[in-house]
């Protein structure tokens, strides 16, 4: 997720509660030097080939959502460590005049553990309507927001089920375990004409489908959204096309790379689609409403060299479509290829978001004390880009004179109020202890190594835990790996001291 947002910014924020005066650095986005994306007609077709929605469980067809679930360290009270969700298969369709979002989720489920029920996680406001288990009927319970499907027989380790709940409901927000004043509450979100949009990092998927809604259970979706002609239905991953039933558009959609609930993009609205082309041909799409159309393309006409100036630094971008959607609020979320953004963004935010796709998306933290190996990353990159794009005129700025602005001088009050990176306040979620405090240690490796191997470093680190769950002790054992020096004490003191650590990072002598 983004830095803090909206009218107050993080300068304010730590300021208010800390009387530091920080001065931020002065740095502007660039101008476009890159054509804009050529609009052309949505619905150019269904596109052959793809899983059905309800297809029914097989557990070599989705092998790549198999996942090893944990009880979460920060949230335990949403997932399930028995369930490990190999596929989702969400039939939606939206009517805005009631309000009424109506589901048949199919999940294809994989006994993490020997088990006869699984857990899922739904909202109280979401009706479930009928719950089958491989075809027959079972009594489910819903309770709070809580969904215990008994699966009919005692499960070994390994088996597979396919799970279908039938579902119905207006979707509401969930509170948020925050003290940032730009998100007020988890989940889908309906406005006020009717238009819908989802924000749900830590957890809050499970207001608008039936899920594992935790980070260790990362799963293949394939999505279909119903809507009213004029209307236009976004998720993740490849749009496969418009198709017409009854009246209505079905927008389809296929995730072929897992991702975990928080990463899933949803959003209802009357949409515009712009598609254009990013580096080495990665086909993008960007969601817009017309009346945002000329601040939107002041974006979009951006993210080629967001992508171009991510994978100088980190390798090729790690999936096979991007894209952006622009809701009517104010947001800056990384779901997964298709980002969660409001048109008032800076591009410095929107590049945050893409460098999510590499630190959060394609290697996901296995729980949430682990946050900080997404937002460290992504912010440390956004530094990186402000220092390229600061204001013309002035000396080029550098990443250190950036992180002396913003990060320095700030981290020791961070640690004091909202917990040192490594162990965070779990009712201070998202605050900018995991983000500017991790920075800092980051910038201290690409010190002690140098910008080849630290780059190569993050590079390798990105690609080769692609498409799975990472922690702490993962991350120290790959970086002393790598640059064969023990940067254990050094890593471990900037995640875990209440105050700001002067150890020094190990020399080339391992000294
Ligand atoms: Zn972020």
């Amino acid at each position: 997720v983004g830095m803090v947002r909206g009218k107050r910014s993080l300068m304010t924020a730590v300021a208010a509660s800390t009387t530091l005066a920080i001065s931020a650095a002065g740095c502007t986005g660039s101008s476009a030097h890159t054509p804009k994306p050529t609009p052309s007609a949505s619905g150019s077709g269904w596109v052959s080939g793809s899983v059905s929605a309800s297809a029914t469980a097989s557990s070599s067809q989705w092998s790549a959502g198999r996942s090893h679930p944990v009880a979460d360290d920060m949230y335990p009270r949403y997932g399930d460590p028995a369930t490990d969700v190999l596929h989702y298969g969400l039939d939606l369709k939206w009517d805005p005049t009631s309000t009424v979002l109506t589901g048949t989720a199919t999940l294809a489920i994989r006994a993490a553990e020997p088990t006869n029920r699984f857990v899922l996680d739904l909202a109280a406001d979401m009706s479930a309507d009928h719950v089958t288990v491989d075809g027959a009927p079972v009594a489910d319970t819903h309770d709070g927001d809580h969904l215990t499907v008994p699966a009919g027989r005692q499960l070994a380790a390994d088996a597979t089920v396919t799970v279908v709940v039938t579902y119905h409901g207006t979707p509401h927000l969930v509170p948020a375990p925050v003290t940032r004043p730009d998100i007020s509450g988890l989940g889908a979100q309906v406005g006020s004409d009717g238009g819908m949009w989802a924000q749900q990092e830590p957890y809050g998927a499970f207001t608008w489908f039936p899920c594992n809604d935790q980070p260790s259970d990362k799963a293949l979706y394939d999505v279909t959204i119903t809507v009213p002609d004029g209307w236009a239905g976004v998720s993740g991953g490849a749009f496969q096309g418009r198709t017409e039933s009854g009246g209505n558009g079905v927008y389809h959609w296929h995730q072929p790379n897992p991702v975990a609930t928080y990463l899933v993009a949803f959003s209802i609205d009357r949409y515009r689609e712009d598609t254009a082309t990013g580096p080495h041909g990665i086909p993008m799409t960007f969601w817009y409403l017309p009346a945002e159309a000329d601040t939107v393309h002041k974006l979009t006409a951006q993210v080629p060299d967001m992508i171009s100036f991510l994978e100088q630094r980190f390798g090729p971008y790690p999936f096979p479509t991007a894209g952006v959607l622009f809701p009517p609020d104010s947001v800056g979320m990384e779901t997964q290829t298709m980002i969660t953004f409001g048109s008032g963004g800076k591009p410095s935010d929107l590049l945050h978001e893409f460098a999510h796709q590499w630190f959060g998306d394609a290697v996901t933290p296995t729980t949430w004390s682990g946050l900080w190996l997404n937002e460290g990353f992504a912010m440390y990159a956004q530094f990186l880009w402000q220092a390229a794009h600061a204001s013309t005129g002035g000396p080029p700025a550098t990443v250190d004179a950036v992180l002396q602005a913003t990060a320095a001088p700030v981290d020791q009050a961070l640690r004091g109020r909202d917990g040192p990176p490594g162990h965070p306040l779990p009712t201070h979620f998202a605050s900018p202890n995991v983000y500017y405090s991790p920075a800092l240690m980051l910038n201290g490796i690409r010190h002690a190594v140098g910008d080849p191997a630290f780059y190569q470093l993050l590079n390798d680190w990105a690609h080769q835990h692609a498409g799975t769950n990472q922690d702490r002790a993962a991350f120290v054992a790959f970086v002393n790996a790598k640059t064969g020096r023990d940067f254990s004490a050094y890593i471990n003191a900037w995640l875990d001291s209440p105050t700001t650590p002067t150890i020094q990072p190990p020399g080339p002598t391992g000294s």
